[in-house]
């Protein structure tokens, strides 16, 4: 462990735990576990994609891709909003742009690392993962072109988002299910079927290979724009993204050469489905069924960017949204100090890192359309739903006045270039291998699925 090039620290005990693909504090406490990476210094190498950043990644090897995010300056959609410095992190598919995301979404930046992980840390072990599309999409496009396998569970109104651009004689190592229900009712099926022999499950916002991928945004902007950002804008779904904007620029303040100021982070949910939005109006660190999602079933369905709509986001969890946004919050009537999250994740605090105000919107389907209209007409490339809701927020937060024109801004273009990429590519749907008509966990065919699995695995 002397010479691993990083460990992880459980954000509860402060211990230092060895990674085996390790998601939870051997303790038992119920936090996030963070990656802690010797070089404090992140040198920005070239021509590997994402892996550039491999210093800040929890993998030893890197994967030969072109996947990787860009940071620029707009201009057009800039000078419509009246902002001096806003800059536009792209994650997706815009060859002028040089970024050249064939899944179209920051899930790309998740998935690499994190098969690479499971193979490096976990050995033989086979991923399962859920999602509401975006992320299964994304290890599915990794899954076809590494042949590392993936089973891939989701709901079967999502099935339309699964497709891959490798022809489908590369599917072979995609074990692709589907349920009956919405992405929680994926996640809990996953949970089961990933405690059979040989399989892992993923992990989500504990995984922390999901989390320091997804920071290669942060990374990416940082070195382009010289500088952290005054503001921080994402749209939020279990909140993995933003939780790992907040922890990448933790370390970029450590690092020492981008500044010393902790940005605003502002996030936003698509209205009707908003939980964490609801919570947080309410000032509270826990998120209440009966209060943050009624009519769950309805709200979801009626959402422009359903790829938004967990039900169990990484809201109070010890590391979580809630401590990201009450940790940049002012001093008075705080819940916890400020420093504490900070506090245990370096090996010393931050110093001048002043409290700032953690912000949270709640965008209406009207709101994302009008932005995402007025996004493409300027910037000239297409978004996904979800991208289209961190625009309408910050056009919201400058006709409140919470962003002052001047300011420079970071907004996380989080998925977009669908339009575009067709244009050049064919897309090929993923077969399903199962279709699992219950979404009641007691009534799951546990035996048929395992025998499926077996035969999946002694294929491969
Ligand atoms: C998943 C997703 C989000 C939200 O990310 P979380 O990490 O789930 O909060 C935002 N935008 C796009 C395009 C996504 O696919
Ligand atoms: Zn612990």
């Amino acid at each position: 462990m002397q010479n691993a090039k990083y460990h992880l620290r459980c954000l509860e005990c402060g211990k230092i735990i060895p990674d085996r693909y390790t998601n939870t504090c051997p303790e038992g406490h119920d936090c996030l576990l963070r990656t802690v990476y010797n070089r404090k210094r992140i040198r920005k190498l070239s021509g590997k994609g994402m892996f550039n950043y491999i210093d800040w990644l929890p993998v030893e090897e890197m994967l030969p891709v072109n996947t990787n995010p860009i940071t620029y300056k707009s201009e057009e959609l800039g000078k419509e909003l009246g902002l001096e410095n806003l800059y536009l992190s792209f994650s997706g598919y815009w060859p002028e742009k040089g970024v050249f995301m064939k899944t179209c979404t920051f899930k790309e930046l998740e998935a690499l690392p994190t098969l690479l992980r499971a193979k490096e840390r976990a050995g033989e072990k086979i991923l399962v993962v859920a999602s509401a599309g975006n992320t299964s999409r994304a290890f599915a496009e990794v899954s076809s072109l590494t042949g590392m396998p993936v089973v891939a569970i989701v709901p079967r109104s999502c099935i339309y988002r699964m497709w891959t651009t490798t022809e489908p004689e590369n599917h072979d190592s995609i074990f692709l299910i589907t349920v009956d229900g919405d992405y929680s009712d994926a996640i809990a099926t996953s949970k089961e079927i990933a405690r059979r022999e040989g399989l892992l499950e993923e992990g989500g916002v504990r995984n922390v290979a999901r989390r320091d991928g997804m920071g290669v945004v942060e990374l990416e902007a940082a070195f382009s724009m010289k500088v952290l950002p005054d503001y921080y804008f994402q749209a939020v779904g279990s909140g993995t993204g933003a939780i790992a904007a907040w922890e990448t620029f933790i370390r970029l303040i450590d690092d020492g050469r981008f500044g010393r100021k902790m940005p605003r982070m502002v996030i936003s949910q698509n209205l009707p489905f908003a939980p964490m939005f609801s919570a947080w109006q309410d000032g509270r660190a826990e998120i209440i069924a009966d209060k943050d999602m009624r009519n769950a079933e309805v709200a979801i369905k009626e959402m422009y960017a359903d790829v938004l709509s967990t039900r169990n986001p990484a809201y109070s969890i010890k590391g979580g949204v809630y401590d990201m946004l009450a940790s940049t919050k002012p001093l008075q009537g705080l819940r916890i100090n400020p420093y504490r999250v900070f506090g245990v994740v370096g090996a010393e605090p931050l110093h001048g890192a002043e409290p700032h105000n953690g912000k949270m919107y709640g965008i209406t389907n009207e709101e994302c359309k009008r932005a995402e209209k007025l996004f493409e007409n300027t910037e000239g490339i297409d978004l996904d739903p979800a991208a289209s809701v961190a625009v309408a927020s910050l056009i919201k937060a400058l006709e409140e006045g919470y962003v002052k024109k001047e300011a420079t801004i970071l907004l996380n273009v989080t998925g977009g270039g669908y339009k575009r990429l067709k244009k050049e590519f064919k897309m090929y749907e993923i077969e399903e291998r199962m279709e699992l008509k219950s979404n009641s966990l007691g009534q799951l065919p546990l035996d048929e699925i395992e025998g499926e699995l077996k035969e999946f695995v002694r294929a491969l």
